[in-house]
């Protein structure tokens, strides 16, 4: 008989089921990932093929320069910053640290999706709460908050819906929130937004708070897979500990210490995104599609029952969308090419209908 995978992983689903087909001929635009549109800067690139001479050569361990770096940046300790491939691969760290079967995970829900399958691997119970009106229900996660809850998974900006929570609100929740339940604060796309919420300022007064950030958005280095985190000793040497050694590899290493040297090019990188992003937007709203505003490097569209169509009719045009059925389309924003097509298809959709 072959081995039998654990009971647990029945419930797992693939973390994204069915990714959009792209066309065979023809340009197609990658929008279903919040990927950065625009590929690494010179001074980054030059790093790259720099460090890619040292491919035969493992990374660190624990990435220390890297470590210092970010420590010198954000202005805390080196013992609380950790590191992961993605931060994505925190999460990892997080479950295996903290989570034993039968735990309970809270998180908004539509979120990132990682999180029921995260909850789900370690045996641990997702218990989703809906968002209410497209943003995070703080008062109603604070409810289910249980003597069984380890951990509460907060996306702000949140994936998929742009939106940012409530900073005042924020700070209530976290005041009534137990201090023995992890509260992880995932700031994946934090570069574009204009809210107030600052995870490494809540990480310092509550200490109960991990933020995430990652290199892969607005650093546009997703394919080196470099994520990081802060959080006190006890909870970063914990996550130290469940990291896969050596999970950061050396070249993103390299890049991501180039793009910290190059933050004011990244910077109007993403000042451009943003101000695409609300010209975007704009233009879809002015011609009847419904779209709230975003925090974020992507637009949520929430379309309900037409949106598989619709997701169906941008992938048709080369426009690959992340479609979540019967619910909404998230869109990434683009190059000015990949934008100007989308006005042009949603266009066309819209006035038809
Ligand atoms: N958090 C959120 C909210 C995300 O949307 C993503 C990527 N889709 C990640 C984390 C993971 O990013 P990475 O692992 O590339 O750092």
């Amino acid at each position: 008989m072959t081995p039998v995978p654990r009971a647990a992983l029945d419930e797992v689903p693939l973390y994204v089921p069915k990714p959009p087909v792209a066309r065979a001929e023809g340009v197609s635009h990658r929008l279903f990932l919040n990927e950065n549109p625009y590929a690494p800067l010179p001074s980054v690139l030059a790093e790259i093929s720099r460090a890619a001479l040292t491919a035969h050569h493992y990374p660190e361990i624990v990435p220390g320069e890297l470590v210092a770096a970010l420590a010198a940046r954000l202005g805390v300790p080196e013992s609380d910053v950790v590191t992961g491939p993605g931060s994505v691969g925190i999460y990892q760290q997080v479950a295996q640290a903290i989570l034993e079967p039968g735990d309970e995970v809270v998180y908004a829900w539509p979120s990132f999706e990682a999180f029921p399958i995260v909850a789900r691997i370690a045996g641990a119970r997702p218990v989703p709460v809906p968002l209410r009106d497209g943003v995070h229900d703080l008062a109603a996660i604070a409810d289910r908050v249980t003597p069984r809850t380890r951990a509460v998974f907060l996306c702000d900006p949140n994936n998929p819906t742009g939106t940012s929570v409530d900073a005042d609100g924020l700070s209530a929740f976290l005041s009534a929130v137990p201090e023995s339940v992890l509260v992880v604060l995932d700031e994946a796309y934090r570069e574009y937004s204009t809210s107030a919420v600052d995870g490494v300022e809540l990480y310092r007064e509550y200490p109960n708070v991990v933020a995430l950030r990652t290199f892969s958005k607005a650093y546009g280095l997703a394919g080196l897979r470099v994520g990081y985190g802060v959080a006190r000793p006890a909870i970063s040497a914990a996550l130290r500990k469940c990291a896969v050694p050596c999970g950061v590899g050396g070249i993103g290493v390299r890049a991501a210490l180039a793009s910290l040297a190059a933050e004011p090019e990244l910077s109007e990188r993403v000042a451009t995104l943003k101000a695409d992003r609300d010209a975007l937007r704009a233009a879809l709203v002015e011609r009847g599609v419904p779209v709230p505003p975003s925090d974020t490097n992507f637009l949520w569209l929430p379309l309900e029952s037409r949106a598989d169509e619709v997701a169906a009719v941008l992938e048709r045009a080369g426009l690959l969308t992340r479609l979540y059925p019967g619910v909404g389309i998230r869109l990434t924003v683009g190059t000015a090419e990949a934008n100007a097509a989308v006005v042009g298809v949603l266009e066309t959709v819209f006035a038809a209908a």
